[in-house]
């Protein structure tokens, strides 16, 4: 099979998928995202949303749609920091994209204070109310292609049983729909160059931009990845916050690869909605106030909870940490909106 439909089983199968049967965030799980590092983010997130609400004019009904919510940590602070914005809480309608029986659970308890109801896909979010929606290392988790260059033609990846038992990597010839995939940047490739792509998130994005040019609203990303297509295999595996073969225990680790923003801008813009970004997330943060508030939240803390604060902020924005590895990206149907985050704001 091809290493797409492997990283989608192994991540989704319905029985034996990484995300479907277990929790695999935190110090004790196998990896510990932004939200789960400090409230501050979440926060930054919230105050992202309420002012975009505002800045589409206050629509009295929207739908609020988070991508993979994880464990609702992120919701959970957005909506507590938003709780104070006229209007806000009684507009939005929360709804979820979560594939897992185990984290929906985790939602649930999270969450209850906001009724939120959960979809499979995009296929089953209401159609007739603006939208805003949010994912956080959401895209890196869609199934990746591999193509190799060899000679003159395209070869894919594929996963074959070895002779010895166990898995291994092979190759065979690329179809014409995934080699279109390919960023014409990357074009001419030298030989033997990896290049990635993934159909299932350009589909989703597609999917998306649709719905926001019918239903009005705006879309933020975050996530790690390169701003500029790149050649090279980003595809990895991690258990217990170690990298690991990606077919170490299939099902039982964590398999994701880097995003490509540049593919997900000219996607977008391809699809008729204007695109910000990407800025890198120490950037973004730190435009939304998240200095600010840090130093807000230091002003009434203890000693150590100030240590906490200051350690946390300096994961998710220090340049050698998320900082600068982790970007934003947002698109919208409305070219006039000024997105909060993207664009330089005096004095941060
Ligand atoms: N946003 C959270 C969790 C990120 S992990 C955080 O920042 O902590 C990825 C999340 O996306 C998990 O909730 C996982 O179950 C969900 N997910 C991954 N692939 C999915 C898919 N194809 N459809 C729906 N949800 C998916």
């Amino acid at each position: 099979m091809d290493l797409g439909r492997y990283m989608a089983l192994c991540l989704g199968h319905p029985d034996h998928g990484y995300y479907m049967t277990r929790d695999p965030f935190g110090a004790k799980g196998d990896f510990t995202t932004a939200p789960e590092v400090s409230q501050i983010f979440g926060e930054m997130i919230g105050v992202w949303l309420a002012d975009t609400w505002r800045k589409m004019g206050a629509p009295a009904r929207f739908i609020l749609l988070e991508c993979g919510p994880g464990r609702g940590t992120l919701m959970a602070d957005a909506l507590r920091a938003t709780g104070h914005v006229a209007g806000f809480h009684d507009a939005l309608e929360l709804h979820l994209l979560e594939m897992s029986p185990v984290l929906k659970q985790i939602q649930e308890e999270t969450l209850k204070a906001y009724s939120p109801v959960w979809h499979a896909g995009l296929e089953g979010v209401p159609e007739d109310k603006p939208l805003l929606v949010i994912g956080n290392e959401f895209l890196d988790a869609l199934p990746v292609h591999q193509l190799v260059r060899r000679k003159e033609e395209w070869s894919e990846r594929v996963v074959d049983l070895a002779q010895a038992g166990g898995l291994v990597l092979a190759e065979r010839a690329a179809s014409q729909d995934i080699v279109a995939l390919i960023p014409p940047s990357l074009l001419p490739p030298e030989e033997n160059e990896v290049v990635e792509a993934s159909p299932v998130l350009i589909q989703f994005l597609k999917g998306l931009c649709f719905r926001l040019k019918k239903q009005k609203g705006s879309a933020l990303f975050i996530d790690y990845g390169y701003t500029f297509s790149a050649a090279g295999e980003t595809l990895q595996a991690v258990s217990k916050h170690r990298h690991v073969s990606i077919f170490d225990a299939p099902g039982q680790v964590d398999l994701t690869a880097h995003v490509n923003f540049e593919t997900l801008g000219t996607t977008a813009m391809a699809a008729g909605v204007t695109v910000h970004g990407p800025v890198t997330q120490n950037i973004f943060l730190e435009r939304l106030g998240a200095g600010i508030r840090a130093a807000a939240l230091c002003h009434n803390a203890t000693e150590s909870q100030e240590k906490d604060i200051t350690e946390s902020m300096n994961r998710l924005c220090g340049k050698d940490q998320m900082g600068a590895l982790f970007k934003a990206l947002a698109v919208c149907h409305d070219p006039a909106l000024d997105l909060s985050g993207f664009h330089p704001v005096e004095g941060l």
